[in-house]
């Protein structure tokens, strides 16, 4: 295919410089002055950038994209489509699909889903365990091997909780560089757990998920990957006592990293008292001290990365009774936007930190290749331009994901994602989603 060619024009770079930045046939070719007489051929697309921000391509690890088995909630077309138009140029399709992604032929499926959708590369998961079910482990090596090559394994939704079998998944990848991303939630401490367990689940009377069943979970496999030496990712940290317990693993050289949700940045569990089943997610939105403790790790690092846990359902999981609902939250077209209000906005990250924490940092954890580059002649062209001082309204009707269950409709966020470019293509022009295949 042959690419037009662009000139982002006059964009703050994330270390601050600004640049006009020449793309063509997929690479970053020139990043000039501004002002400078950049040669301006007609074949140029320009793009004027002067207010805007440009950050490498973001990376989700955490994305539900429901394919195979639940199209009703999303596909991995419609997932892509909504990533690009949050600013991603890649995602992580976690395993919990029907069938489960638990082998080379199912990953392979969706990988190649992915690639024929071409608005973002998807690195699918594998499952720790068949099925999910937590008793023996998946086909991990044939899934690695496979063309997916897939090095992240997680059986997210459910935790891997049998301790003989977390080890055995930690020893297995580590013979090849993989990572265990583990959804840490003790099942016996949340049997028909609703929401965070404290004063509004008491006053509410809906079952309460005590922090003590996410935070002795990441405390026994910081344990045991200090034992194993492999290597540990926490699925979204939602407690301040989870915090504390990664910054102790950290500082005792264990090799752990952790992520958070934009949903957990902004949200306590104040908003259940709407019994709007839209707030309910797995895990539970936490007290206000929670997410003063989760800014605060991200802002310092001992969090490594935002990771959105997009989460589809269709209208009827949710717009029912709240015992009955299903959890979870869409995240991907908002998640820029919720990281700059509750992070940059309130001084606690620069640019640059972000594009650390949404880009560079999770293409690292995740291996992938031409993901998460620096901004430089050269490097794939895998960019974000975000207008930081625009306001949008978030309308769940003109979501690209084929869910609606958006926690923020009717809400006005800070940060416009104008364009996003994957290989050097646009697939956001001025906001629109770009058809693949019309630029010819
Ligand atoms: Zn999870």
């Amino acid at each position: 295919m042959n690419f037009p060619k662009y000139i982002i024009k006059g964009a703050t770079l994330p270390n601050g410089d600004q640049r006009d930045i020449t793309i063509e046939n997929e690479l970053i070719v020139a990043l000039s002055q501004t002002g400078s007489a950049t040669p301006i051929s007609t074949d140029h697309v320009v793009i004027q950038a002067k207010d805007c921000r440009v950050l490498p391509g973001l990376v989700d690890l955490h994305t539900h994209l429901r394919e195979p088995g639940r199209e009703d909630s999303e596909t991995v077309l419609t997932g892509s489509r909504a990533g690009a138009r949050g600013g991603y140029t890649a995602l992580s399709a976690m395993a919990n699909t029907s069938p489960v992604a638990d082998t080379a032929g199912v990953v392979e499926q969706v990988f190649r889903l992915g690639q024929e959708a071409g608005y973002l590369d998807v690195f699918p998961i594998g499952a720790v365990t068949e099925g999910l079910l937590g008793l023996s482990l998946s086909e991990i090596g044939a899934m690695a091997d496979s063309i997916a090559h897939v090095r992240i394994f997680s059986d997210d939704g459910n935790c891997v909780f049998d301790p003989l079998l977390m080890r055995r998944a930690l020893e297995y990848v580590k013979k090849f560089g993989g990572v265990i991303a583990q959804h840490a939630q003790d099942p016996r401490l949340t049997i028909g757990s609703q929401m965070n367990e404290g004063e509004i689940s008491a006053r509410l009377g809906l079952k309460g998920w005590p922090a003590v069943a996410e935070e002795a979970i990441i405390a026994r496999d910081v344990l045991l990957n200090d034992h194993v030496k492999s290597r540990l990712h926490i699925c979204h940290v939602t407690t301040a006592g989870g915090v504390e317990i990664i910054r102790w693993a950290k500082q005792r050289g264990i090799n752990v990293t952790a992520e958070v949700t934009p949903h957990h940045l902004l949200l306590s569990d104040e908003v259940a008292s709407t019994y709007d089943p839209i707030f309910k997610v797995n895990p539970p939105l936490r007290s206000e001290g929670d997410v003063h403790a989760l800014r605060e790790g991200l802002a310092e690092g001992i969090i490594d990365i935002v990771a959105t846990d997009h989460a589809p359902h269709p209208t009827e999981s949710k717009e029912c009774e709240w015992q009955e609902a299903s959890f979870g939250m869409l995240g991907l077209e908002t998640a820029l936007s919720i990281v700059q209000k509750t992070m940059v906005d309130s001084g606690l990250l620069d640019w640059q930190q972000v594009a650390e924490r949404m880009s560079h940092a999770p293409a690292r954890i995740g291996g992938y290749d031409n993901q998460g580059q620096a901004i430089a002649v050269g490097s794939v062209a895998n960019l974000v331009v975000i207008d930081p001082s625009r306001n949008w309204l978030v309308d769940r009707d003109l979501t690209m994901s084929k869910a609606t269950n958006t926690p923020y409709h009717g809400h006005t966020l800070p940060g416009v994602v104008t364009h996003t470019f994957f290989k050097g293509r646009a697939t956001v022009i001025d906001s629109t989603v770009e058809k693949i295949g019309e630029v010819q």
